[in-house]
């Protein structure tokens, strides 16, 4: 191996002192999760996070920065789109997941049929593009897109937290080896700090601004929609606290659930005020991305008596379903994604991180990827994961287990259009990183998947692009043998960057 490929190989005593840094700053720090969301009193721990950061190539990195204002044009592009596009494909398939998809779309097309409440013109996109690195061949590699996310993105505030003590570290010389000479020890490397917590931040501040402007209103407040017994808390809170310092913005928090004894919709001009009497410019999603944060129906009905406020949502119902993996899926085919994106050179910028999605249903592709399903040729289906219409980690179905899965659950092929099959990109585990979780240390292969943040802000009523934000970045690693990485769930953690 090359010697800029290299981790530090630290002694027994060294390792100990580093932890101790890492404990240290993690807790002064707020780089800190609950350990589990039953019993959250008292069970801080450091979250968990890789001890190095991890080397990528600084060329796939900034193509990963260079094309999120691009992304966000697209998507703002959607969402603007006269003929709404958006709503015509989702309402092709939203009746196939009617716990889900097809609640949102109900309560998408119950709120633009409403006569009563004043409709809010802005809307306000916090987004996260994840990418994992295909290695195209020994010398060359790629970034490909895994996912676009338009609710609930998180870890900005932890990403930033991580990559300053990523950098501490390595300018404090914690990362010299005695022995060995590794590219660390010789400042070949570049550790970029990611500032997602304060641009996360700073967009937020934007939907307030604009929402002051337009109602004519001042001390306006955030609210941010929650899940009780987030594990994850610590990421959410350095953004309402950074709000709060940076802008002297407040923040309110509540789960959908708590609506009724917490928030007034006035019924002459539909503003929506918390409990203590303060206007809310901005609902922020940090729940209801998944079925499990609708209890009952009046959860659904609290999600459309939100949505149907003055207040700017982030996201919207629709920008929410614009996130859908059917979007994704449709925006790979040329003709879709020129619709919303005219420049040859942008489209292209865009294609080069698109891995084959197939549709499952009755085009060409469609059938082929059928037939690929039914005859489960394993050489050919281990190319592939199969994704349903849902966020949030833990809902994708991998390689053999696909056929199986469909057959038995849904034996009508009718239903399997609401899936998408998209082929696994091919990235190459790193070793020589460690994992730190729970104050255990694990020396395993890792692969790393690199988010970047980026923000819009649209005007329905002018049909513009009033900001467009590339926000930071994220870098998340899992354990090279678990299919997915969801931090919070258990199976990944948080890291950052060594450039090459
Ligand atoms: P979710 O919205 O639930 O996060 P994702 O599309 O991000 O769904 O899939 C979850 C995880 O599955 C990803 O973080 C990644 O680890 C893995 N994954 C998803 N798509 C691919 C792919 N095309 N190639 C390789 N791994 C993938
Ligand atoms: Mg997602
Ligand atoms: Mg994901």
């Amino acid at each position: 191996m090359s010697l800029e490929y290299t981790y530090p190989k630290l002694s027994s005593e060294a390792t100990k002192n580093l932890i101790n840094e890492v404990n240290h700053y993690s807790l002064s720090n707020g780089l800190v999760m609950y350990k589990d969301n039953k019993n959250l009193a008292n069970e801080t721990a450091v979250a968990p996070i890789t001890l190095f950061p991890t080397i990528i190539s600084k060329k796939d990195f900034i193509k990963a920065v260079e094309s999120q204002k691009l992304y966000n044009k697209l998507y703002a592009n959607i969402l603007l789109d006269e003929q709404n596009w958006l709503s015509n494909e989702i309402s092709k398939i939203s009746f196939l997941d009617p716990e889900f998809t097809g609640k949102l779309y109900d309560l998408y097309v119950k709120y633009e049929s409403d006569k009563v409440y004043k409709k809010q013109q802005l809307e306000l996109g916090i987004f996260r593009n994840d990418f994992l690195i295909d290695h195209l061949n020994e010398n060359q590699t790629a970034i490909k897109e895994v996912e676009f996310n338009t609710i609930s993105v998180s870890f900005g505030g932890l990403s930033n937290k991580v990559s300053k003590l990523h950098k501490f570290l390595h300018d404090s010389d914690f990362y010299v080896s005695e022995n060995e000479k590794t590219s660390f020890d010789n400042q070949l490397l570049e550790v970029p700090v990611s500032d997602s917590l304060q641009n996360i931040a700073r967009s937020l501040k934007l939907g307030v601004d604009s929402f002051e402007k337009q109602q004519d209103k001042k001390d306006t407040i955030v609210l941010f929609v929650v899940q009780p017994n987030e594990r994850n808390v610590f990421d959410q809170r350095l953004v309402e606290y950074e709000l709060y310092n940076a802008y002297n913005i407040k923040s309110k928090r509540i789960t959908i659930d708590e609506i009724d004894s917490f928030i007034k919709k006035s019924e002459s001009d539909s503003q929506l005020y918390y409990d203590n009497g303060a206007l809310i410019s901005v609902v922020y999603f940090r729940s209801c991305y998944s079925p499990n944060d609708f209890l009952n129906a009046k959860s659904w009905e609290n999600r459309l008596y939100l949505e149907s406020s003055l207040a700017v949502k982030v996201p919207s119902l629709k920008m929410q379903l614009a996130g859908s993996k059917k979007i994704q899926q449709l925006l790979t085919k040329n003709e879709v994604l020129t619709k919303f994106i005219s420049d040859d050179s942008e489209v292209k910028t865009l294609t080069d991180t698109f891995v084959k999605i197939y549709p499952l249903d009755d085009t060409i592709d469609g059938k082929f990827a059928k037939d690929l399903i039914k005859e489960n040729d394993p050489s050919k289906i281990s190319n592939f994961v199969l994704k349903p219409q849902r966020e949030g980690g833990g809902n994708n179905v991998y390689k053999h287990d696909i056929n199986p899965f469909l057959l038995n659950k849904y034996p009508d092929e009718k239903e399997w259009d609401g899936f998408i099959l998209m082929e696994l990109i091919k990235s190459v585990p790193t070793s020589g990183n460690v994992i730190l979780r729970n104050n255990q240390l694990y020396n395993v292969d890792i692969l790393s998947e690199l988010g970047v943040f980026g923000s819009v802000l649209i005007d329905n009523s002018s049909k513009q692009i009033l900001s467009n934000t590339y926000d930071g970045w994220l870098l998340r690693s899992k354990l090279s043998d678990s299919n997915e990485g969801g931090v919070a769930a258990g199976f990944g953690c948080v890291d950052s960057l060594a450039l090459i």
